[in-house]
C-alpha cells in the first residue's frame, strides 16, 4: 500500500504537477528579503555612522581649537568674552565641576550612563582628552573629575583671537545661510564637549552641533532607493511567477484530469483525489465504497444509434450519476463505457440500496433504449477502533477500483443490468482465470480435453435419436474439470473458437471412424459460441473441418444459444442459410432461458428448438403455466416447422407430459447422462433405452 503511494508521487512528480508549495515560496522569499535588507542596513548604517563620525570629530577638532584658544588666553576676562563672542552654549567649570561661567543651559547629562567616550586628539606635542556627553535636558551635572592637570601650549592666545574671530566669520555667513540651508539640514544631534583648559585648572564644556546635511545622505538615499526598487522588482517578479505558475498549474490540472470525451473529471483525477480522500484525516473512521458502473453494449448502442447518441448518452449518464452523490463523494468517467464512484455508506443494506437506486436512475437516460449496467463495488469499511483524526494508509484507491470493475466484469455473461460486491472469493477466481488462460493452449495441444456425448432419446419410442456433444477437461494437475468452470474463461479470452474448432473436428473425426466401423450413426450437435458466429466465414470453416475428416454433414448439427441471436442478425441469418446449403441443421439452445426470442424464431431458418432445461427444473415445471408455456412453445416450433428437443429432463412424468405434447427429443439425466465416446458407442449399438436407466457417466 506504501508502494502505491510512492507510486502516486512518481507519477505526480512525471506529471509535475505535485503541491504547489506558495508557503515555501513565500518563507524562501523572506529570507532573502530580510538579509538584503540586514545588509542594506549594515552598509547605510557603517555609512552613517562614518559620517556621524566625521562630523562629530570635526566639530571636537573645533572645541579643541576653542580650548587652547581659552587655554592661550592670557586674560581670562578676554578668554570669555572670546568664548561669548563664539556664538555657541558653553559652560566652564572648575577641576570639582563648579560652573565658573555658562550660556545656554546645561543640558549635560548622567556620564555614566549617556557618556559617549573619551577621545584622545593630538596636536603637534601633546594628547588633549575630549570627553563627550549626550545632550539631554537632564539638570544632573556630574563634571569630569580629571586629575586637574594643567597643559601648557604656548603661543595659543594669538591662535584663540584669530580662531575665535574665524569662528565669529564661519557662524556669521552660517546664520545667514541658516534660513536657505535649513531646507536641507536632516538632522542635528547636540552633544557636549568637554576639553580640559588645564592652564587655568578649569574644564570647558561646550555644547556642538552635530549636523547631516542632504548632501551627506544623497549617497545613502540614492543607495536606499536602489536597494527598495531592486527589493520591489523582486518581489514583482516573484509574484508575476507565483500567479503565472499557479494558473498554468490550473490549466495543466485541468488538462490532464478532464475527460476529453465528455469534458468529465476522468480516471486520473477520481486516483489521485480518492487518495487524498481515502487517507485524509479522520478517514478511517468511515465506510468508503469503490464502485464501478458499466454501460452493458455501449458499442452496440453506438452501431446501432449513432457515436454521437453514445456520447450523449454518457454525458447524461454522468450528470445525472454527479446530481446524486454527496459533496464528499466522487464520480468521474473512467473508460470509454463505465463510470467510477467513490461512495461513502453506512452499513452494506443502505450501499446496495443506493447501487440499486442509482443503476435505475440511468437505465432511462435515453428514452427510447433501457440501458443495462453491470455494478462492481469495492468495500472499504471503517476500521475499529480508530480515533477522531486517524488516517486510512492501508488504502490504495487503484486496486479498490480495479476489483471493483473485476466485480463488476464478473456479470459479463448477464444481459440485464446487476451489481456485486467483491469478496476474496474474486481474487481466486482471477487467479483461476489467468491459470486457465496460462495453461489453455498447451492443454489443447496435449489433449487434455475430452468429448462427452450425451444422448438424445425420442420419448415415444425410446429410440436414440442423436447427441450433443459436451466438453470435459482431464488435466493432469487439477483433475477432472466442469465445463462451467472454464468456458466462460474461453469465451471471454477468445480462446473458444479454438475449442469449437477443436470438438467439431473430433466429432467428424469420431462420426467417420463409426461409420467405418459399420455403426449407424446418429447426428451429433456441437455447440457453436456467440463470438465465433460474428465471423464471416464459420459456415466455411466448418464445412472445410468436417470435410477434412470425412463425415457426411447430416450428422453434425450445429448448436446456438438464444443470446446471440442478439447480435447482427444479417450475418446470422446468411451463416445459418450457407450452414443449412452445406447440409448441417442449425438449432437454438436455451430457448426460454432468458430474453423472448420468438422474434428472432420467426426470421431464423433453424431446424431445431431446445428448450431450455429452466422448464423442468424447480417449481415451475411443475405448474399449470408452466406445462402451458412447454407445450405453446412445442406448438411454436411445430408450426415454423421445427423439431423439438428438451434438455435437463430427468422425471418419467415429464418425458410422458413431453411424449403427448409431441416433443421430438429429450436429453436429460432420465435417459442418460454425458458420457465418454465409448460409452456412446455402446449406446448407438443398443439404438433403444428402456428409459430411467441413468448411466454412470457425468
Ligand atoms: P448446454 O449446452 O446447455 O449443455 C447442457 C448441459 O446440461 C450440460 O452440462 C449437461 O450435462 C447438462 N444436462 C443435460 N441433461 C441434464 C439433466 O437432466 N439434469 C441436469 N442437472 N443437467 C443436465 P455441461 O456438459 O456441464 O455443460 C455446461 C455448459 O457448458 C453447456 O450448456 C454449454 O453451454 C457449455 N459447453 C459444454 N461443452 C461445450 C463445448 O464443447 N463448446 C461450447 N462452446 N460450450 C460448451
Ligand atoms: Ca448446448
Ligand atoms: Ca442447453
Amino acid at each position: 500500500m506504501a508502494g502505491h503511494r510512492q507510486r502516486m508521487k512518481k507519477r505526480l512528480k512525471r506529471l509535475k504537477i505535485g503541491k504547489n508549495h506558495p508557503v515555501l515560496s513565500v518563507f524562501v522569499f523572506m529570507i532573502l528579503f530580510t538579509l538584503t535588507a540586514c545588509i542594506a542596513a549594515m552598509f547605510v548604517g557603517t555609512f552613517v555612522l562614518f559620517q556621524v563620525d566625521s562630523r562629530l570629530s570635526s566639530e571636537v577638532q573645533t572645541v579643541y581649537l576653542l580650548s587652547r584658544f581659552y587655554d592661550e588666553c592670557e586674560d581670562t576676562e578676554k578668554g570669555y568674552e572670546l568664548l561669548d563672542s563664539s556664538n555657541m552654549d558653553y559652560i566652564v567649570t572648575d577641576g570639582n565641576g563648579n560652573i565658573i561661567r555658562s550660556r545656554g543651559s546645561d543640558t549635560r547629562s548622567d556620564r555614566t550612563g549617556l557618556y559617549y567616550g573619551t577621545f584622545d586628539i593630538s596636536d603637534s606635542d601633546t594628547l588633549h582628552s575630549v570627553y563627550l556627553y549626550e545632550d539631554s535636558e537632564k539638570p544632573v551635572i556630574r563634571p569630569h573629575d580629571d586629575d586637574n592637570i594643567q597643559i601648557d601650549v604656548p603661543g595659543y592666545a594669538q591662535e584663540l583671537a584669530q580662531g575665535l574671530k574665524n569662528l565669529k566669520e564661519t557662524d556669521e555667513p552660517h546664520d545667514d545661510a541658516d534660513d536657505d540651508t535649513q531646507d536641507y539640514k536632516l538632522f542635528k544631534l547636540p552633544v557636549w564637549t568637554g576639553i580640559d583648559a588645564r592652564n587655568k585648572g578649569e574644564i570647558i564644556y561646550y555644547k556642538c552641533m552635530v549636523t547631516a546635511e542632504m548632501s551627506d545622505v544623497a549617497f545613502i538615499i540614492t543607495l536606499f532607493a536602489a536597494i527598495c526598487i531592486l527589493l520591489t522588482m523582486i518581489i514583482v517578479i516573484l509574484i508575476a511567477n507565483l500567479i503565472r505558475g499557479a494558473a498554468n498549474q490550473r490549466k495543466m490540472r485541468n488538462l490532464l484530469f478532464t475527460d476529453l470525451v465528455l469534458g468529465s473529471h476522468n480516471k486520473l483525477w477520481y486516483f489521485i483525489r480518492g487518495d487524498v480522500m481515502l487517507t485524509g484525516l479522520g478517514s478511517a473512521r468511515k465506510n468508503y465504497a469503490a464502485v464501478d458502473l458499466e454501460f452493458v453494449g455501449y458499442k452496440r448502442f453506438c452501431v446501432c444509434h449513432s457515436s454521437e447518441d453514445g456520447e450523449n448518452a454518457l454525458k447524461s449518464i454522468y450528470s445525472v450519476l454527479s446530481s446524486k452523490i454527496g459533496k464528499k463523494e466522487l464520480c468521474c468517467h473512467s473508460s470509454e463505457d463505465s463510470f467510477a464512484l467513490l461512495l461513502e455508506y453506512k452499513d452494506e443494506e443502505e450501499l446496495k440500496h443506493r447501487i440499486e437506486k442509482l443503476i435505475s436512475s440511468i437505465t432511462h437516460v435515453k428514452e427510447d433504449h433501457k440501458i443495462a449496467f453491470h455494478g462492481g463495488a469495492f468495500l472499504m469499511p471503517s476500521i475499529p477502533g480508530s480515533g477522531r483524526f486517524s488516517r486510512r494508509m492501508d488504502a490504495d484507491i487503484e486496486t479498490a477500483y480495479n476489483n471493483a470493475s473485476a466485480a463488476a466484469a464478473s456479470l459479463a455473461d448477464r444481459d440485464g443490468s446487476g451489481y456485486t460486491f467483491f469478496d476474496d472469493k474474486f481474487i481466486e477466481e482471477q487467479r483461476w482465470e489467468d491459470t486457465v488462460s496460462d495453461i489453455q493452449q498447451q492443454a489443447l495441444e496435449n489433449e487434455e480435453f475430452v468429448v462427452y456425448y450425451q444422448p438424445k432419446y425420442d420419448p415415444r419410442t425410446n429410440e436414440l435419436r442423436g447427441a450433443e456433444a459436451l466438453i470435459r477437461w482431464q488435466s493432469p494437475q487439477y483433475g477432472f474439470v466442469t465445463p462451467y468452470k472454464f468456458i466462460p474463461i474461453f469465451e471471454k479470452n477468445g480462446f473458444i473458437t479454438e475449442i469449437d474448432h477443436y470438438m467439431i473436428s473430433h466429432v467428424a473425426r469420431d462420426q467417420k471412424r463409426w461409420l467405418d466401423e459399420g455403426q449407424k450413426c446418429v447426428p451429433v450437435s456441437v455447440n457453436v459460441s456467440r463470438a465465433h458466429f460474428i465471423e464471416s466465414d464459420l459456415a466455411e470453416q466448418i464445412r472445410d473441418m468436417v470435410d477434412k475428416y470425412g463425415a457426411p454433414h447430416e450428422l453434425i448439427e450445429i448448436e446456438l444459444t438464444e443470446s446471440a441471436f442478439f447480435d447482427d442478425k444479417k450475418a446470422m441469418i446468411n451463416t445459418i442459410r450457407r450452414l443449412k446449403e452445406y447440409g448441417f441443421a442449425v438449432s437454438m439452445d436455451d430457448f426460454g432461458s432468458g430474453y423472448s426470442s420468438l422474434n428472432s424464431l420467426k426470421d431464423m431458418p433453424l431446424d431445431v428448438l431446445k428448450l431450455d432445461a429452466g422448464f423442468f427444473r424447480g417449481e415451475e415445471a411443475t405448474t399449470e403455466r408452466g406445462e402451458i408455456v412447454v407445450s405453446e412453445a412445442i406448438k411454436l416450433a411445430k408450426s415454423l416447422d421445427m423439431r423439438t428437443v428438451a434438455e435437463g429432463v430427468e422425471a418419467k412424468e415429464q418425458v410422458d407430459f413431453l411424449a403427448h405434447l409431441g416433443c421430438d427429443m429429450i436429453q436429460g439425466y432420465y435417459y442418460a447422462k454425458p458420457m465418454p465416446a465409448d460409452d456412446y458407442r455402446e449406446r448407438l449399438i443398443t439404438g433403444r433405452s428402456q428409459g430411467g436407466d441413468i448411466a454412470d457417466a457425468v
